[in-house]
């Protein structure tokens, strides 16, 4: 197509690993340096099934990027005092850096008084209600920044996309990708547009975006046609779909029809291989970014 560039595949793997090894760097500069490891330490309550890969998945790039890690188990009947006492401990613990806690919670826990427990300084998830506020507000950086929005504007950047002046769409809203991945466009000078369940004529609004982070979880929702020509467009969909020719009997596909769009784009993420290594990868950053801060 003559009006724009030659299609890029956005490698969000082999960024992730180029993060993730300059990370490893640091830290073993720092541990010779005589300081401690940046330490994470990770809240699971209750035992659902994709939370424990997850934090499987966390605590094996701790280790392979020399921090310590540390893994607390509550049980899915935990009470909200056993949740936020633990959290408490943790914010003393001097070799504790950062501390995630993995949602969704219980519903019987209130999650945003559960986050606010966690010193601002140990926020490496960026989910506290102050680094949140501050991210919204002009010339207040929060300390940390949620992981996968961050890992999303990693991504633009490295493909080389332009925030300044472009017309940017966020499909979803929610308080860990859309929200706080559209105050991150702001923040860069791109005028944005949240899309979401009540709005009208979506392909007509996203077909007018220079740059698409899509967070719908909705299996290849954006089609090929929706797509302005040579747009930059980020997939943070992860979505199970049936395959009956693979040994899992499904697959994974994003938000996107990565195909249809690969042809109109000038660059976007694949699925997987695209946005969810970074997620990770932004992680162990926040973490080490936390460790420097404590000496
Ligand atoms: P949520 O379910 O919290 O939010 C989905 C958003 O999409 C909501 O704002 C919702 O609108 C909107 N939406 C749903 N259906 C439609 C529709 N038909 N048209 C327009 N908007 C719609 O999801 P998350 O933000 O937590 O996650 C989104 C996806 O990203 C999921 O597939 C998830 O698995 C994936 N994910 C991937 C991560 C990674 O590391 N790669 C990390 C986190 C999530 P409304 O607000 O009106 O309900």
């Amino acid at each position: 197509m003559a009006d724009r560039p030659e299609f890029k595949e956005i490698d969000g793997k082999a960024i992730a690993a180029e993060i993730r090894a300059g990370i490893a760097e640091a830290v073993a500069h720092r541990v010779h340096e005589g300081r401690v490891p940046p330490g994470l330490a990770t809240v699971l309550v209750g035992a659902d099934p994709a939370s424990e890969v997850y934090v499987r998945m966390k605590h094996k790039a701790c280790a392979e990027a020399g921090f310590r890690s540390f893994q607390h188990e509550l049980p899915a009947t935990a009470s909200q005092e056993e949740v936020e006492t633990l959290v408490r401990e943790l914010n003393a613990n001097p070799d504790v850096h950062g501390i995630l806690v993995q949602l969704p919670l219980p519903t019987h826990l209130d999650e945003e008084k559960v986050l606010q427990a966690i010193s601002i300084h140990k926020d490496v998830d960026g989910f506290h209600p102050i680094n949140i506020g501050r991210l919204a507000q002009r010339g207040r950086a929060p300390l940390f920044i949620p992981c996968t929005p961050y890992g999303c504007m990693v991504l633009l950047e490295k493909a080389g996309a332009t925030f300044e002046g472009a017309n940017a769409v966020v499909l979803g809203r929610s308080n860990i990708v859309g929200m706080p991945a559209a105050l991150l466009l702001v923040e860069r000078n791109a005028t944005v547009t949240i899309c979401h369940s009540r709005t009208k004529n979506l392909p007509e609004v996203i077909r007018a975006a220079d740059i698409l982070i899509a967070a719908v979880g909705r299996a290849e929702m954006v089609r090929g046609d929706w797509v302005k020509p040579g747009a930059y467009v980020i997939d943070v969909g992860i979505n199970r779909i049936p395959d009956a020719s693979t040994k899992s009997g499904f697959r994974l596909v994003g938000d996107v029809a990565y195909d249809e769009v690969k042809e109109v784009a000038a660059a976007a993420t694949p699925v997987p291989g695209g946005v969810g290594p970074m997620t990770i990868a932004m992680l162990l950053q926040n973490t080490l970014r936390a460790a420097e801060a404590a000496g």
